[in-house]
């Protein structure tokens, strides 16, 4: 594969200083930044290329063999092929985050992360549940029976992995390994003991090792009534268990609740339309109709009522989450019914009634803002 020439790489002359040789770097590494560049392999590349270049450019006397005979003169010096995912792995920790000043602790020196001990006891990891509830169950409540897995701490070994357990003689214990790489150093998860910092000499049989195992299981979680779509209930201790003996973390189940065939909500508020006849809205009359809780209200529908009119009925809402005394109101939008088919007789009544009303067929326009 052919490469391209390092003070090319960086854009420098060939008697560049080690200033602008550094800045040269700063200004590719910077926009090529894998974090900065996600899924676009030809950044990484560049990014790859910039910082091989940078590695010889900035060590003397690498530097010095590759004026003299090219890459030829310092392939052997750089350890053969360059192991970049750990590169990316770890960037961030390098980098922390691109807002100001990043480089200043990078390149002022003593940046560097400190490594903490690793292999004690740790927290075990959160998990979420998606729960789908009824409409009904959201606005009183409900205890429901969920299922799912979890770690546990193994039951053979008591959550230790076995025994013999020793300091990582790889990482000594930091679960971290350091390589230089160039002006900076790289810290990875060290591959012998997956960052744990210690090594089991005789894993458990039960849990390979891990301290921990999965179980189905089985448990009621309280729905508040109230509750309402995008709403988390926490359940401390019912997440994995935490590694060593760690405490386990906890289960999030997260609420998603069901439309119902005929109410919507708007905060604790419901909405629902009722069907009226013409002549029930002419004339006048009461209406019994059904609320969330299945009872039925009775409503009086005013003379002369007009399509879409909204009414409320106080209280006949959903509970207030966590304060289930105050509830929210029913809406009830009115849709008055024209009769499609009418018999005969009903046809003559209508005639009768349009006669006695005075209707002529030249209705004059009315503005929007009155309806
Ligand atoms: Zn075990
Ligand atoms: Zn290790």
């Amino acid at each position: 594969m052919s490469k391209r020439d390092y003070y090319e790489v960086l854009g420098v002359q060939k008697g560049a200083s080690d200033d602008e040789i550094k800045k040269a770097y700063r200004k590719l590494a910077i926009k090529f930044h894998p974090d900065k560049n996600p899924g676009d392999h030809k950044a990484e590349e560049s990014f790859k290329e910039a910082t091989e270049a940078y590695e010889v450019l900035s060590n003397e006397q690498k530097r010095q063999a590759y004026d003299q005979f090219g890459f030829a003169g310092v392939d052997g010096m750089n350890g053969g092929s360059h192991d970049y995912s750990s590169v990316f792995r770890d960037f961030s920790d390098i980098f922390g985050d691109f807002g100001g000043g990043i480089f200043d602790s990078f390149f002022g020196g003593g940046g560097g992360r400190q490594s903490t001990g690793r292999g004690g006891p740790a927290h075990g990891a959160n998990l979420r549940y998606n729960l789908d509830i009824d409409f009904k169950d959201a606005v009183f409540g409900i205890k429901a029976e969920i299922a799912y897995s979890r770690n546990i701490s193994c039951s053979v070994c008591g959550g230790s992995g076995g025994s013999g357990r020793k300091v990582c003689p790889t990482c000594g214990g930091t679960g971290q390994v350091r390589r230089n790489s160039g002006f900076f150093s790289i810290a990875s998860t060290c591959p012998s003991c997956n960052g744990e910092g210690f090594v089991i000499e005789n894993p458990c049989t039960n849990c390979h090792g891990k301290g921990v195992t999965k179980k189905q299981q089985k448990i009621k979680v309280t729905i508040p009534a109230g509750i309402d779509s995008g709403k988390r209930i926490s359940i401390p201790g019912q997440g994995d268990a935490g590694p060593n003996g760690g405490p386990s973390g906890d289960l999030y189940v997260y609420v998603t609740v069901r439309p119902h065939k005929y109410f919507e909500r708007d905060g604790n508020d419901l909405y629902c339309v009722i069907p009226i006849s013409l002549t029930q809205a002419t004339l006048g009359t009461e209406i019994e109709v059904n609320t969330i809780d299945d009872t039925r209200v009775k409503i009086k529908i005013p003379s002369g009522v007009q399509n879409g009119k909204i009414l409320r009925l106080k209280n006949r809402g959903v509970p207030f989450l966590h304060n289930s005394d105050r509830r929210g109101d029913m809406y009830i939008k009115l849709h008055i019914q024209i009769p499609k088919r009418v018999s005969s007789k009903a046809k003559a009544l209508l005639r009768e009634l349009s006669d006695v009303i005075g209707e002529n067929g030249k209705p004059d326009p009315v503005p929007l803002s009155e309806l």
